[in-house]
């Protein structure tokens, strides 16, 4: 085994399970391995790299930028946040930004603002504001967010965990209007769910979600730190049903694959409970990140790469769908946010993912029997019609390797 492997196995804490592979370089949709072995990256750091790797635009600005303004903190203005900030709001429709760095940072300044909008605007009673979320929800690893994990996992040994957090079936609109109550803060939902197995809810569900939450004065809070930015074929998720949450948290693909970069959007009249002192954090709307941010949306925009995911996601789709194996359960997604189940009957997630993984295509289980295809959105046909022979053969492999045991 590698020199790095056993190194980083042995000075970093195990709360991962990476693939056996050293990665050294990357451009594009490619990364290389220390023995120099190029492979297609089907993960893109859980959409993070939606970008592709080393995008020239982003690495000149950050050369750029760096020498010039870096951190400050928001102690005081600078040139970068508000053209990052407007250009955010505007493309999303939302009227106010609150930036952070990580997914899950955004995801508590909506907690907090969802809470606070329910005690100081719609009159809950202090200390019990209630939010729904979903079963089977992928938000994030602070404590916080973890008491709304459906996931024992998630949750074992980490209590006690804040109140304040009701779960509901995803995909089910009856549920969440049962669980509706005057008590009822906010609805935060993912439009796909990502970590919990690419899981598509019912068509319509969104729109009914965001009717009810207007119905009973209720927030629709849209977590789109995955499958925002283009990764489904939209700009934002919830387009695909013309909904307009109140709040949304952006993250991932935000930081064009380079830095962390987060935010959490929304309307004015929820955004403006927050007051100087509330609520912050050092590195967050940094001029770096900023100027990155709005690069990365710029790109997004220009390169057309929401229709691009939208054009080469059906593609992909399509032809995986053409499989003909037991091995297969499923394929769903959208855009390039696809995931193919596998029948845990006759293998598991990861054992394809490795097999995949020898051939040069990186992906990533997610679960024990998803397997989760979320390139960089600049993806080639010619690429993806490579990746489809790779995943074809494995499957093949499978099969026969099964057949004659
Ligand atoms: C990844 C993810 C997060 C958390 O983002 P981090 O940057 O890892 O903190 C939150 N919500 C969703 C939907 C995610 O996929």
């Amino acid at each position: 085994m590698s020199k790095r492997i056993d190194l980083e196995a042995r000075y970093c804490a195990s709360n991962y399970h990476p693939l056996p592979v050293v990665l050294t370089r990357a451009e594009g949709a490619h990364v290389w391995d220390e023995s120099g072995k190029k492979y297609l990256d089907m993960m893109s750091a859980y959409s993070a790299v939606s970008h592709g790797h080393a995008h020239e635009r982003l690495v000149k600005l950050v050369q750029e930028q760096v020498e010039r303004l870096c951190v400050v903190s928001r102690a005081y203005y600078t040139d970068k946040l508000g053209p990052f900030l407007e250009r955010a709001c505007t493309l999303t429709g939302q009227d106010m930004a609150l930036p952070m760095n990580t997914g899950a940072e955004a995801v508590e300044t909506a907690i907090k603002a969802a809470r606070k909008w329910a005690y100081t605007v719609k009159g809950v009673e202090t200390d019990k504001a209630e939010i729904i979320a979903c079963r089977g929800n992928f938000h994030g690893r602070t404590i916080a967010i973890v008491a709304m994990s459906s996931e024992p996992q998630y949750q074992f040994g980490f209590g006690p965990f804040p109140p304040g957090f009701c779960l509901v079936e995803y995909g089910n609109i009856d549920a969440l209007e049962a669980a509706i109550n005057e008590n009822t803060a906010a609805f935060l939902v993912e439009p796909i769910q990502g970590e919990g197995g690419i899981v598509v809810p019912p068509d319509g569900y969104l729109k009914a979600a965001e009717e009810l939450c207007r119905k009973h004065n209720v927030l629709l809070i849209a977590d789109e730190v995955q499958t925002g930015l283009g990764r489904t074929g939209k700009f934002l998720a919830i387009e695909h049903e013309d909904v307009h949450p109140d709040g949304l948290i952006l993250g991932k693909a935000l930081g064009g694959g380079i830095l962390p970069v987060s935010m959490f959007l929304a309307r004015r009249e929820l955004m403006a409970v927050f007051t100087p002192g509330d609520h912050g954090s050092t590195f967050g709307g940094n001029p770096l990140a900023a100027a990155v941010g709005l690069e990365a949306l710029n790109i997004l925009i220009e390169d057309e790469l929401p229709a691009k995911s939208a054009a080469m996601g059906e593609y992909l789709m399509t032809a995986l769908r053409e499989i003909d194996s037991p091995l297969i359960r499923e394929v769903r997604g959208r855009g390039l946010f696809i995931g193919i189940e596998i029948d845990s009957a006759l293998s598991t997630a990861r054992a394809i993912v490795e097999a995949l993984m020898e051939r040069g295509l990186l992906s990533k289980e997610t679960h024990a029997t998803v397997v989760r295809l979320a390139p960089p959105l600049i993806i080639s046909q010619a690429e993806i019609d490579w990746a489809i022979l790779q995943i074809r053969e494995v499957i093949d492999e499978f099969d026969r390797l099964r057949l004659a045991s």
